[in-house]
This record gives C-alpha cells, structure tokens and sequence, in this order.
C-alpha cells in the first residue's frame, strides 16, 4: 500500500500577495528533490499543504533525506490514508502499531489536526476517544500527554484522515531561488560553506568562487573545494563554482618591496573581493558573501575587518559574524560539509604569509601599499583570462 507524504510549510505562509509565488517555488524544489530519487507522482496543493502520494517501493529513509534538503518546510509527515471515520482509523492505527512498534515504545499520544471545522472529530474529545479505543486493543503502550515516544498525528482535510508516527523537522527557511542570487566566496573551511548554507537557506540562489593557491598548493586543495560545492549544491539543484588561480598573485605581492610584508593578509583579503565583485557583476549576483566572524582569526579583528571591508562598493553578507567557532563546526555537521572541512589541505590562508601579521591596519597604509601594485591589471587578468567556471549540478 502507498504512503502519502505531507508538506506543511512555515514562513512563506506570511508572504500576503506573494505567497502565490513562494508556494510555485517551493513546489518546484520539492518536485527536483522527488524526481532525483525517482518519485514521479503529481504533488497536489489541498488547504495550505503539498501532498504527494508515495508508491510503495519507496524507502520513508530516503524520501526523509531528499525532503530534508528543501529549505521552506517547517515539518512533514509520511502518512497512511484513511476514509474519515472513527472506526477505520482506530483500526488503521492498531494494525500500524502492531507493525512498527517492535518492543521500541513505550508511551504516545493522539493529536488531531483538522484544517476545517466542518469535518467531524472534536479535536480534545476525539483524541481521547481515539487514545481509549487504541487501549482497549491492548497495544501495550501507556497514554504520556507530554513528549511520548510514540507521537501519534491524525491529519484531517479534504474528506481523508492521514495517519502518522511523529512529524519530521524541515529545514525551514524560504524556498531556494525566491531570494535573488548572490555569490560566495568559499575555501575548504568550515566558515564559509555554512555561511552559504545559511544564505540559501533564507531563500537566496548562490554560486561559489575560490581562490586557488596554484600553483603553489596541492591539487587536494581544489578538490575539497570543489566536494563541498557539491554538498551544497544538493540544497539548490545548481550552481556555478568559479576558480582563480590566486598563488601567483600572492607569491609577487609578497614580493613586492613597496608592499609593507604585515599588511599581506589584508591585502590578499581586499583583491579577493575586488576580483570577486567584478565576478558577482559578470554573474548577475547581486551580494557578496563570506564566512567571517568577529575576532575569529588575524584578518578578523575590527581595524583588519573594516580595512577589507572598504576595498569595494558592493554588498557583502557575513551571516556568521556573531557565530561562534564551536556552533559553527556544529552546523557544519548537519549540512554535511563538516568531515572535508575538517581534512587538512595547504590552502591559499597558509601561502606567502607574513611571521606576524597586522591586526590593526589602517586604511590609509593600506592605500599606501596598494599604489605600489596593478590591481586593475590584476583584477582583468584573472577575470578575462585565469578564471575556470564549472557547472555542478
Ligand atoms: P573559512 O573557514 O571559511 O576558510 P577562515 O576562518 O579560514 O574561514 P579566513 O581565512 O580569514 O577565515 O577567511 C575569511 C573568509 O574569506 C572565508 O570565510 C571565505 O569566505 C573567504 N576566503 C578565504 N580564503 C578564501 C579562498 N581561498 N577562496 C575563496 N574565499 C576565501
Ligand atoms: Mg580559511
């Protein structure tokens, strides 16, 4: 017998006018989610929710991790239907019961949802009711009103009932591609593949650029680079990773005698932006994003951030910059990019850098330097001839 799954979604139910728009999306990323794992039944949109129906053959595990990976969804349910009558549902739970219980619960309870008062089931009453009818077929299991380990769900509209164990935490959020493309700069560290999670999670499309030590580093460098794109690229469909070949450029700043040798990080920082901008202009994104935090490494602290900051007239989100080292290796882990973060790898941070690097530079040295350096002939070389764009998917 096949299941249907059931989609509620949160925070695009506040958008007004364009909720109509927001649910489109939403629809659509669910249905590429499906499709990859080979469901290919209609989703249906009935009274604020998407339901689809799920042929048996399907794994409930696989279908979980392809809805887990769609930003807009508050919680799901993998439901059995019922015709809307108590006997039938009382039966249908204690058949289902008896199948998955397997000495693994000891308590639930029956919560009722009904999206219009005119079908039958008083919500307290009836809960009781079903709680009481579930006890008389000697399930072996004890009413717990609070946290149960059993949570029992009877979702009712459109003349069915739906039966479920549990609801399934979504990602939340807003539906990837409801909020414009912005275009992130992203190392194999944990920082920034967060950073772009979060932003996609908001509703945004973002593409990746990385600054390549090559030649001076090892290919591995590129390759987790490319792993964690990947990764992230399950949450959208698509994206776009841009490559630069940056060693070079580092290598002949470090080199270069007009350049004050403390003020290198911050300013590899500011042509990384530079360059990175020009990229968001030629890729239609409309925002930088990095993954910085306040005070978290050298190039971080106040003075370093607001020098880089001020090296180019374009938006840039920080969305961890309030975070924490230890929550953000934390969300690393549920998003999946944590154990290639977490592989060592010469990356372009460890290249061509200074003994003791400034913490607090000043903008006006820091213009100083940068008139002993082409960043215009810097900037054209790289975008028109050094950059590599590959297409994920
Ligand atoms: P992460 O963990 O993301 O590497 P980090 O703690 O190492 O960050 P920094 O090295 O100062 O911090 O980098 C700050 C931000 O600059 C990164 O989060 C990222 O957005 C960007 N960045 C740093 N190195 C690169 C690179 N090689 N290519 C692209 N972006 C980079
Ligand atoms: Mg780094």
């Amino acid at each position: 017998m096949g299941k249907h799954l059931i989609v509620h979604y949160g925070e695009l139910g506040l958008k007004g006018g364009n909720k109509g728009y927001f649910e489109d999306v939403l629809k659509r990323n669910l249905m590429r989610v499906l499709r990859d794992i080979g469901v290919k039944t209609q989703i249906n949109y009935i009274l604020g929710r998407f339901i689809v129906r799920i042929p048996a053959e399907f794994d409930e595990k696989v279908i979980c991790e392809a809805v887990g990976l769609v930003a807009g969804i508050e919680y799901f349910l993998i439901a059995q239907m019922v015709e809307l009558d108590f006997d039938k549902i009382s039966k249908a739970l204690v058949d289902s019961i008896a199948r998955i219980k397997d000495g693994k619960y000891e308590t639930f309870n029956v919560r009722i949802k009904k999206s219009q008062e005119t079908l039958p089931f008083e919500r307290l009453k009836s809960e009781k009711e079903f709680g009481a009818a579930l006890l008389v077929n000697e399930i072996d299991l004890k009413v717990k009103m609070k946290e149960p380990d059993l949570p029992i769900i009877v979702e009712c509209f459109a003349d069915k009932a739906y039966i479920a164990f549990g609801k399934k935490p979504g990602l939340g959020g807003l539906p990837v591609g409801t909020g414009g493309k912005l275009l992130c700069l992203l190392s194999s560290g944990f920082d920034s593949p967060v950073a772009a999670f979060k932003m996609m999670r908001r509703g945004a499309r973002v593409d990746f650029i990385h600054f390549s030590g090559q030649p001076y580093s090892k290919k591995d460098e590129l390759n987790q680079v490319q792993k964690i794109a990947k990764i992230l690229t399950k949450y959208q469909g698509e994206s776009k990773l841009i490559v630069i070949p940056f060693g070079k450029i580092q290598k002949e700043l470090s080199m270069n005698t007009g350049v004050p040798k403390k003020l290198l990080v911050v300013l590899y920082r500011r042509l990384m932006l530079k360059i990175a901008e020009k990229a968001a202009y030629r890729f239609r994104a409309k925002a930088l994003i990095t993954g910085e935090s306040f005070g978290q490494v050298a190039s971080q602290t106040l003075k370093n951030m607001v020098a880089i900051d001020r090296s180019i007239d374009f938006p840039v989100f920080r969305p961890l910059i309030g975070f924490d080292k230890r929550e953000i290796i934390d969300e690393s882990r549920k998003i999946g990019t944590h154990d290639i973060s977490a592989l060592p790898c010469t990356d372009t941070c460890s290249l061509f850098m200074p003994k003791s690097p400034e913490v607090a530079a000043s903008l006006e040295e820091v213009l100083e330097a940068e008139k002993h350096i082409d960043i215009g002939g810097i900037i054209q070389e790289s975008i028109d001839r050094q950059m590599d764009v590959q297409k994920l998917s």
